[in-house]
């Protein structure tokens, strides 16, 4: 990246409300000026860029980052001790703060939790304004660590059919975790896709992709038996299977509509793993063999 310092147009921002468009527009500045996004988003440059005047690693449990809005003007602090990729995400949640305006109407003091940083829309009908405004700033931070053309491009040159490998080499291309690069990988293929993460065989987080069958899988169940990640569980860290079809009923209780499922898993460190589930949905259109490899491979080559 060049040593030019990022320039971000106020004026452009000032209209915006919604978080991941507020993000879109400075990727769009950014590339204005710089050609494309790096993928290390500059997040230094932005902050000083919209008027961040300072951002501090503070030693402290009491909080994973805070911002302080005075005349108009910001102060971010992180917490010292979190990882690279977690402070990058923290960094990217008080920006959000400081560059949705109705956050800053709300309030000019924020000090945000890792329970704020991590919450996600579930869906559920009645969320307070507090939380809403924590959902909007995670949203924001993860269309800004990861845009849009710029995944697509690195997914382009991985090339080919999902590869769970793929998600640790990405994630670690845009400094962000892999649970956050799993999770718009899913969301960015074809074909429907779900992650879940596990430690010591016990399902953690199960991601999915919009147009995924309903797994049935919750937060604190074991990894079914005779899926391909049970039977690997005792492999060193690093090891990962090929993507191999497997039994539907594997996985679905009642597979409906589900011409295949293919299964891939990563061995992580501590007893985590990383499993990759594709689908392969039944076309009810379909009238030659040939019409699902032109739909499955069209993208990403
Ligand atoms: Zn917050």
């Amino acid at each position: 990246m060049t040593a030019d310092p990022v320039q971000i147009s106020m004026m452009e921002l000032a209209d915006l409300g919604n978080p991941r468009r507020i993000a879109c527009e400075l990727h769009r500045q950014i590339r204005n000026q710089y050609g494309s996004v790096p993928l290390r988003c500059p997040l230094d440059g932005i902050a000083k860029a919209v008027g961040i005047v300072g951002v501090k690693d503070i030693d402290t449990k009491a909080f994973e980052g805070t911002l302080v809005i005075k005349d108009g003007k910001g102060a971010i602090g992180l917490r010292s001790s979190q990882c690279p990729v977690r402070r990058n995400f923290t960094f990217g949640h008080e920006l959000g703060h400081f560059l949705i305006p109705s956050h800053r109407l709300r309030k000019n003091d924020f000090r945000c939790s890792s329970k704020d940083t991590s919450i996600r829309s579930s869906g559920k009908k009645s969320i307070t304004t507090f939380e809403k405004i924590e959902i909007e700033a995670n949203e924001f931070a993860a269309k800004l660590l990861v845009p849009d053309r710029e995944f697509k491009q690195e997914r382009r040159k991985l090339g080919g059919l999902p590869d769970v490998t793929h998600i640790r080499k990405l994630a670690g291309l845009f400094d962000v975790s892999q649970e956050m690069m799993a999770k718009v990988y899913i969301d960015n293929d074809d074909d429907p896709c779900a992650v879940v993460i596990s430690k010591d065989g016990i399902i953690k987080r199960p991601l999915w992709s919009e147009e995924f069958p309903f797994l049935g899988l919750k937060k604190g169940v074991p990894l079914p038996y005779g899926s391909v990640s049970a039977g690997e569980l005792n492999k060193a860290a690093g090891h990962h299977t090929e993507v191999e079809e497997i039994d539907a009923e594997v996985w679905f209780d009642r597979p409906q509509n589900i011409d295949a499922v293919h299964e891939q898993v990563i061995i992580q460190i501590d007893g985590w793993a990383m499993t990759l589930i594709r689908v392969e949905p039944t076309d009810p259109d379909e009238e030659v063999d040939d019409s699902d490899w032109n739909r499955r491979t069209k993208k990403w080559r």
